[in-house]
């Protein structure tokens, strides 16, 4: 437990992490798991085990569970006036902002994520809990329009205890999106984090308490999934369950919902999203650039990130090569390094499965243009060039699933149908983008995709006021904007008859 981590020969050596919380956070207190387990935290930047985590279950869980149904109940939190939680929200807000730094360190540390990429992050974070504090106090029930003989309304009620199941990529900002709303509708919240990333979830249920909310509303379980994870799926208490995640994994906890007590269930899923790049490109340098940041950023660990690269054949030749330079620019270096772009993969289980599929592309008979390998072995960690495979085919294994790294799959087309049903022909639905001077183009194609975002001469591009989900198998419902207030409350209806005097 604790302590310096030790350092590879030839490294440099690792902060110091022995003041990293690393127990379970349930209600307002630090604590061991009940059976006492722990798992490794192991620092992908150079492959050292940093110290060991609770590892909770489902008796932790029903225990939090248990806390979170308490706190809503006595409604210490549930019944505060909404600009009161928005007093205690911008207040956490500001504490992000001021252990900007330290948090920014825990998930580089965690992850392998650039320390610049990192303080971003929580810069999003802070701006995310801004955004729903800011909103909760302005958004209005409705009077219904049932004449003189009632008076009806509509409010909008926290739906109660909220489970939150999320994935490693964004250490701080996956959880973030989901919390930010549920919490500031009033609910209670018991949070799983991915076993790859519990250290800064850990980190933000402190501050919260330091902020102001109260004991047991936001209670924090590292842990596994098949355990802890499907625990909260299919408890019977819990009556929201919100999940970032694989879709495979996704559609797990709507079996779970169904299995126990029809919980609803909000799936932010996976993807495989076309940036589609016609010959009327309007500046194909800014698009290589884009393209570039698109795939490369997080090292490709993003779920919409730009994957599948669709050119038209007239441009695919000056794209690639152009490509294939900027990739040049996102060789990975050291995550602690201001100045790197690209740090590693988050595991050696998620670099073997990028490596794999690297394998898999080019047995498939895409061409290698550029990368393909392990980087920076020599650090003890676990990194992947950045890699791009030319006149690939639409029905390839790297064109259809999920790879989740620095892999772009670039596919040439003919027409512009063609390129509209290649983009189409995919489970997912994610993201989208379009590379066009053409209005009516750009208007075409944004009607005919069927994803959730579509960008027109710019990639992943959105903001805290605008929705962000999946069709198909990305997922069921939206992440951001007012609209995530939705998701974690439900319509009531009151009605009442006016009696004549
Ligand atoms: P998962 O979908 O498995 O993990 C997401 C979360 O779900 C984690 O907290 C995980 O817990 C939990 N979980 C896993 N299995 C179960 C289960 N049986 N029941 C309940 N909860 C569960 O993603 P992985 O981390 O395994 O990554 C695998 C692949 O998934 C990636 O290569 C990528 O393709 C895709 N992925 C997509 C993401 C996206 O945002 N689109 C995000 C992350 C991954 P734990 O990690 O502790 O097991």
């Amino acid at each position: 437990m604790g302590g310096m981590a030790t350092t590879a020969p030839g490294t440099r050596a690792l902060p110091d992490t022995s003041h990293f919380r690393r127990q379970a956070f349930i209600d307002g207190a630090f604590a061991d798991a009940a059976s006492g387990a722990t798992f490794a935290c192991v620092s992908p930047v150079s492959g050292e085990t940093l110290f060991d985590v609770a590892a909770c279950d489902g008796a932790d869980v029903d225990r939090a569970v248990a806390v979170a149904r308490r706190t809503f109940e006595a409604g210490t939190w549930s019944r505060l006036a909404p600009r009161e939680r928005r007093t205690v929200l911008l207040r956490l807000a500001e504490l992000i902002e001021r252990d900007r730094d330290r948090l920014a360190l825990m998930i580089t540390l965690d992850m392998g994520k650039p320390i610049s990429g990192a303080q971003g992050e929580v810069d999003g974070a802070a701006a995310y809990f801004r955004y729903f504090a800011e909103a909760v106090d302005k958004v209005y029930g409705e009077v219904g329009p049932t004449g003189p003989s009632a008076f009806t309304f509509v409010t909008r009620e926290a739906i109660g205890v909220v489970g939150l199941v999320v994935p490693w990529n964004y250490p701080i900002l996956m959880p973030t999106w989901k919390l930010a709303p549920a919490l500031a509708t009033g609910n209670s919240i018991v949070l799983k984090p991915a076993e790859q990333s519990p250290i800064v979830p850990l980190a933000l249920a402190e501050l919260a308490a330091e902020a102001g909310v109260p004991d047991g509303v936001f209670n924090v379980l590292p842990g596994f999934g098949e355990t802890a994870g499907q625990a909260l799926g299919r408890h019977m208490d819990v009556d929201k369950l919100a999940f970032t995640g694989s879709s495979e994994v996704g559609k797990l906890f709507l079996v779970y919902a169904g299995e126990s007590n029809m919980k609803s269930v909000q799936l932010e899923c996976g993807g495989k999203s076309p940036n589609v790049v016609f010959d009327d490109v309007p500046d194909v340098d800014l698009a290589v650039a884009q393209a570039a940041e698109g795939i490369f950023g997080n090292s490709g660990q993003v779920c919409s990130a730009g994957s599948r690269l669709l050119l038209q054949e007239s441009i695919a030749d000056e794209v690639l090569e152009k490509l294939a330079a900027e990739a040049g620019k996102w060789q990975p270096g050291d995550p602690l390094d201001p100045a790197t772009r690209m740090g590693s993969m988050v595991d050696e289980t998620q670099m073997d499965r990028v490596l794999g599929y690297i394998g898999t592309g080019a047995s498939e008979g895409a061409e290698l243009r550029a990368g393909g390998a392990r980087a920076r072995e020599e650090s003890g960690g676990f990194y992947v060039e950045p890699t791009i495979f030319a006149g690939a085919r639409n029905d390839m294994r790297i064109a259809q699933e999920e790879i989740f790294g620095p892999v772009v799959t670039a596919i040439p087309f003919r027409s512009e149908a063609d390129g509209v049903r290649i983009a189409n022909d995919t489970v997912y639905g994610l993201s989208s983008a379009v590379w066009t001077r053409d209005i009516n183009k750009a208007h075409r194609f944004a009607r005919s995709i069927r994803a959730g975002t579509v960008c027109v001469n710019c990639y992943d591009w959105g903001d805290n006021s605008l929705p962000f989900g999946g069709y198909k198998q990305s997922g069921i419902g939206r992440d951001k904007s007012l609209h995530a207030l939705e998701n974690y409350t439900q319509l009531k209806t009151t009605y009442i008859n006016v009696l004549e005097g």
